[in-house]
């Protein structure tokens, strides 16, 4: 038997989310057991401890859509017992049982080998959230960064907080937007250079252009804050949008795309191709400095998640949490 972090949801549909021990044959099917041991919270996953998002759709349910641990069985060829591995997305934790618990089996098609330079707690310091900023610095990339600031959104946040440390140490002057401001010396700390308040920015767009200001951006807030920087952008630079911190709607005008040749580049997390996975994990390992992420880390145990994920729904959590399942 082992411990799991179980959400059940009653007649009326409200969760609850407890301790539960389970056993092996509770697990759902795959072909590699894994032994977890750490895991994270992101946004999704306050939205899976609690309401449910329309993520989760059958209860009793085990959250966490990341873990890193030990392989410990496996029918797939690609692994075996003692293997360290990582997993993000592919809709663990949502609609499949997820890494708030000591042992999880899942598809081996799901798993990336821990890149050299990792730890599994490093892992889970990275998490979806940094993943994805390093998806987003890799697109942004791929576009070309123009001079000057790039842009950081939802800066204090878990993906704001990687994107910050990765794009400072790859020598570009961050600016971060916060609504913060008791975050400022942290964000710092990481590397950023600017300081935006979030009132500053988070306005409905007056104007379809204003000053040519940022070189790139990282968005996790979306809504009028991206409508807004759109308009901001440098002529040819590119906006990564992450997030909906800030709301799903995009209350835009298409002028900077015309007249600016702005480009909008979306990025997923949960299905990227398993070539991509490994690419972004190697770029974690090689530029994100292992200092500045151990700076982000909030350390947490199975019985912190009920509050955590209330936090971090309110956007109350600075950084990255790590949760050691053991
Ligand atoms: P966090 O809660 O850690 O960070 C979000 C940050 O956004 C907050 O810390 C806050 O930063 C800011 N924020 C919160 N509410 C508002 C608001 N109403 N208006 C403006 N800013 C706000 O979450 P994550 O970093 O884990 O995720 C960020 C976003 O990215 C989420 O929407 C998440 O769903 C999305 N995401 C998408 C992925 C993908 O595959 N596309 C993968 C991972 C995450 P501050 O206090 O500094 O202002």
């Amino acid at each position: 038997m082992f411990n799991a972090l179980i959400v059940n949801k009653d007649d009326e549909g409200k969760t609850s989310a407890e301790v539960t021990q389970i056993g092996l044959d509770d697990l759902p099917h795959g072909e590699v057991t894994v032994a977890v041991e750490y895991s994270t919270v992101n946004y999704k996953d306050g939205l899976c401890i609690g309401p449910g998002g329309g993520l989760v759709r059958n209860y009793p349910h085990v959250p966490g859509i990341d873990f890193a641990g030990t392989v410990e069985a496996s029918s797939d060829d690609r692994y075996k017992a003692g293997d360290k591995v990582v997993l993000t997305g592919w809709r663990v934790g949502e609609a499949h049982w997820g890494g708030y618990s000591q042992k999880a089996r899942v598809k081996a098609d799901w798993l990336v080998p821990l890149p050299n330079g990792l730890d599994t707690r490093q892992a889970m310091a990275v998490g979806t959230a940094g993943f994805t900023a390093m998806l987003s610095v890799m697109a942004l990339e791929d576009h070309g960064i123009k001079s000057g600031p790039v842009l950081v959104t939802g800066a204090a946040g878990g993906v704001g907080s990687v994107a910050t440390a990765i794009l400072a140490n790859l020598g570009h002057e961050v600016a971060g937007v916060t609504g913060r401001p008791e975050t400022a010396d942290y964000l710092k700390s990481l590397g950023a250079t600017q300081i935006v308040a979030r009132e500053e920015i988070n306005e409905t767009v007056k104007r379809p252009l204003e000053g040519e200001t940022w070189g790139g951006c990282i968005d996790a807030v979306g809504g009028e804050m991206l409508a807004r920087v759109l308009g901001q952008m440098q002529y040819g630079a590119s906006v990564a949008a992450v997030g909906l911190a800030g709301g799903a709607a995009l209350p835009a005008t298409v002028i900077p795309f015309l007249l600016r040749g702005v480009n909008l580049l979306g990025i997923d997390s949960v299905m990227q191709p398993y070539d991509n996975r490994l690419r972004a994990w190697e770029r974690i390992a090689k530029d994100l400095p292992m200092d500045k992420l151990d700076s982000m880390v909030v350390p947490a145990t199975l019985n912190d998640l009920p509050g955590l994920g209330r936090d971090i729904l309110k956007g109350q959590v600075k950084g990255r949490v790590v949760v050691d399942v053991n």
